[in-house]
C-alpha cells in the first residue's frame, strides 16, 4: 500500500511505521521529527549481506555509506549486523569511532581529504584510505611514513559511465570532481605510482556510477570496465588488483509509480559478470565491495511535521504550511526529489486534494513537493513525508537558526529517541 513495507495504516485510521502509531509518535517526541524502522535497516543489511554471500560465496562485503544518515546509533546497527562502513569526513569517522565501530571495517572517500583527516585515519588504523588523485596518493605516502605505518589503499576510478540519473548525482563520467581518469592513462600512472610508493599497499579499486540507478545494465558495464582496468594493470605491471569496490547508488521506491531493480537480481548479474569476465580476462576474481547508503536506511524512515497554515490561493494553489522545511529536507530544494506526502491521521481517508507543501524558511523556494496528493488537510494535523531516511538528517542545515528535529527509531513498536532534538542553546553554543 505505501512506499516502504514497514508503513501500514493501522486500526485507528493511522499511518503506522514498524507498528508503532505515526501520531502517537508526533505527539509524545513532537514534531518535526525523523522516524525510522529499525526492523526495516536491518532487514535491508541482511538483504545484502546475504546476497553478497550467496553471489560470492563470502568473497565479498558490504559497506553502509553512511553519509546517507550517519549517527551512533545507526553505526551499532550497521556494526551489529557484520557491514562494514564507508566514510567521507573526519566527522563521520569520528562518529563511527565513537560509536565503537571497528576501524579496520572502515573505508574513508573523499576527494579532498584534509591533512588532518588523513591524521586521523592513520591514526585510528581504518581499513581502507580510497584515494582520489595523485596529489593525495604522494601527501599519504609521506603521512604513514611518518607513522611508520602501511596505508592500505584503493584508488577511485572514473570508469566513464553514464548511469540515466539527475546530473547532480551522476559521478562516473569523465568531467567529475572524483577519481582518476581511465581514458587519459591517469588511472593507470596512478597504478604505478601507488606501487613505487613507500609505506603505500595497493589493495584495489573503486569506482561509484552515481545514485538512484534503476537498471542493472550500468553496473554490469562498470564491473566490466573495472575489470578491463584491474586485467591492463596485471599485464603492464605485473601485479593483481585484488579488491574491486563497486560503490552504490542502487535506487529506492519514493513514489508509489517508482519500480526499483530487486537488487537481488543486481547481484546475480553483476556477479555472474564478475566471475565469468574474470576467468575471460585472466585475473582471479576480485574480493568484491558494494556501498549501499540510500537502499539500506532511505524506505525505512520518514518526516513527520504539523500542518500550520493552509493557504488557497484561488485559481493558484494551495499552500501546505508544515513546521520544517529545507532545513530538514533540502532534497526538494536541491533536485526536484519526488516523495510521496500522507496525513497521518487521516491516513485512512482519499487523497483527493492537491497542495503544494511549504517549509517555515524564508525562501520561496523552500518547498518540500509541489501539486502533490494529500488528504484535505486543516491545521494541528500530522503530515509525514515518505523514504526520507537518506540525505534528509544527513544533509539537515540550521538555515534561519532552525534547530534540527530529533531522530527517533522504533524497534518492534517501541520508539525511542537516538538523536535528540538540537536545542537553541546548541545552536548558540559557538557564539562568542
Ligand atoms: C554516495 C556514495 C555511496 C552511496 O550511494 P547511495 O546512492 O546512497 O547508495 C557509495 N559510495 C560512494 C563512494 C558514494 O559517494
Amino acid at each position: 500500500m505505501y512506499v516502504s513495507d514497514c508503513l501500514t495504516l493501522n486500526e485507528k485510521g493511522h499511518l503506522a511505521i514498524g507498528g508503532c502509531d505515526t501520531v502517537d509518535i508526533a505527539s509524545a517526541f513532537g514534531t518535526p521529527a525523523y522516524v525510522y524502522d529499525e526492523n526495516e535497516i536491518i532487514a535491508n543489511c541482511r538483504a545484502f549481506s546475504k546476497s553478497v554471500e550467496r553471489c560470492y560465496g563470502g568473497n565479498g562485503m558490504v559497506l553502509y555509506a553512511s553519509k546517507a544518515f550517519c549517527c551512533k546509533e545507526i553505526c551499532r546497527i550497521c556494526g551489529r549486523e557484520g557491514l562494514g562502513l564507508d566514510v567521507v569526513s573526519g566527522g563521520e569517522l569520528f562518529t563511527a569511532l565513537s560509536a565503537g565501530f571497528d576501524p579496520r571495517r572502515i573505508y574513508f572517500h573523499g576527494n579532498n581529504k584534509t591533512h588532518a583527516e588523513l591524521c586521523q585515519a592513520l591514526e585510528n588504523g581504518v581499513g581502507r584510505i580510497v584515494v582520489d588523485n595523485i596529489f593525495e596518493l604522494r601527501h599519504l605516502s609521506e603521512l604513514a611514513a611518518r607513522y611508520v605505518k602501511t596505508a592500505e589503499i584503493l584508488l577511485r576510478i572514473k570508469p566513464g559511465i553514464d548511469a540515466h540519473t539527475h546530473d547532480f548525482i551522476k559521478t562516473g563520467q569523465i568531467d567529475s570532481k572524483f577519481g582518476f581518469a581511465l581514458e587519459t592513462g591517469e588511472a593507470m600512472q596512478a597504478v604505478k605510482t601507488a606501487l613505487q610508493l613507500e609505506n603505500i599497499s595497493l589493495a584495489g579499486v573503486h569506482c561509484h556510477i552515481g545514485s538512484q540507478i534503476f537498471d542493472i545494465d550500468p553496473f554490469e558495464l562498470a564491473a566490466r570496465v573495472m575489470l578491463d582496468f584491474i586485467a591492463a594493470a596485471k599485464a603492464e605491471t605485473g601485479f593483481e588488483i585484488r579488491e574491486l569496490n563497486l560503490g552504490g547508488g542502487f535506487g529506492i521506491q519514493y513514489l508509489k509509480s517508482d519500480r526499483p531493480t530487486p537488487f537481488e537480481d543486481y547481484m546475480e548479474k553483476v556477479s555472474e559478470v564478475i566471475k565469468s569476465y574474470s576467468g575471460q580476462l585472466g585475473v582471479k576474481t576480485p574480493f568484491v565491495l558494494i556501498e549501499p547508503g540510500r537502499a539500506i536506511v532511505g524506505a525505512a524512515g520518514i518526516t513527520l511535521y504539523t500542518v500550520g497554515a493552509v493557504k488557497e490561493i484561488p485559481d493558484v494553489r494551495t499552500y501546505v504550511s508544515v513546521d520544517g522545511g529545507m532545513g530538514d529536507n533540502p532534497r526538494y530544494v536541491l533536485y526536484q526529489s519526488r516523495y510521496e506526502v500522507v496525513c497521518a491521521n487521516k491516513a485512512a481517508e482519499k487523497r483527493d486534494f492537491t497542495a503544494t507543501v511549504a517549509g517555515k524558511c524564508c525562501e520561496s523556494g523552500d518547498l518540500i513537493q509541489e501539486w502533490t496528493h494529500i488528504q484535505p488537510v486543516e491545521p494541528g494535523d500530522i503530515l509525514a513525508v515518505l523514504s526520507t531516511g537518506a540525505y534528509n538528517y544527513s544533509m539537515a542545515s540550521n538555515y534561519n537558526r532552525i534547530c534540527r528535529p530529533p531522530v527517533i527509531m522504533v524497534k518492534d513498536g517501541q520508539p525511542r529517541v537516538v538523536v535528540k532534538r538540537e536545542t537553541f542553546e546548541q545552536l548558540t553554543q559557538n557564539d562568542i
